[in-house]
């Protein structure tokens, strides 16, 4: 889903930044939720392009589900100095993850950290509770610590293993499992 400008909060009025749409395939069963686009995602438009981007394609690819995640941010402008997106801000860029969730209707959506948990619940829920869990409804919400985290503190990497186990074993009894983990 490709949105063309926006003003509905400061970030796009005073960054004059085009927001940094989700990507990937709309038919996906997978959504992948992050917080806002870093310095490389801005400058390339697309959502996890960076560093952080760079860890969380390791897993995807890892567990084969390159061509069935659509990844995007909770919110699509990059606040300045990369500092957390507020409030206002994560409920007034809320429209574009329900439209996009319309439009994708997954499976399965895993949120990466507080601000896609609070983007998604309207509430805030730290994600140091429910890292690592995933609930057992349609769709399936799992929860895990942004990827920025894992790489200054390696100890949840385990919640990620966790989290995409718990995807495959979903496929296995689901959908036909070989189209989408191939061993
Ligand atoms: N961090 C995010 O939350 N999203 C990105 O797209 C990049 C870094």
């Amino acid at each position: 889903m490709k949105i063309k400008t926006c003003k509905s909060c400061d970030l796009c009025l005073t960054n004059k930044f085009t927001p940094v749409s989700g990507r990937g395939n709309h038919n996906s069963e997978i959504i992948i939720v992050g917080e806002s686009p870093g310095y490389y995602e801005r400058k390339q438009g697309l959502p996890f392009v960076g560093k952080s981007g760079k860890l969380l394609q390791y897993f995807i690819d890892r567990y084969n589900f390159t061509n069935n995640t659509y990844i995007t941010n909770a919110v699509k402008c990059r606040p300045s100095g990369n500092r957390t997106p507020n409030k206002i801000e994560i409920e007034k860029c809320n429209k574009y993850l329900l439209a996009e969730l319309r439009i994708i209707r997954p499976e399965i959506i895993i949120l990466l950290g507080n601000t896609a948990i609070e983007s998604f619940y309207h509430k805030f829920i730290p994600i140091s509770k429910v890292s690592g869990k995933i609930t057992n409804g349609k769709p399936m919400v799992g929860f895990l610590y942004h990827p920025a985290y894992i790489l200054r503190n390696n100890d949840a990497v385990t919640d990620y293993i966790k989290v995409f186990d718990k995807v495959v074993d979903y496929y296995r009894d689901v959908v036909d499992y070989s189209h989408i983990v191939n061993f």
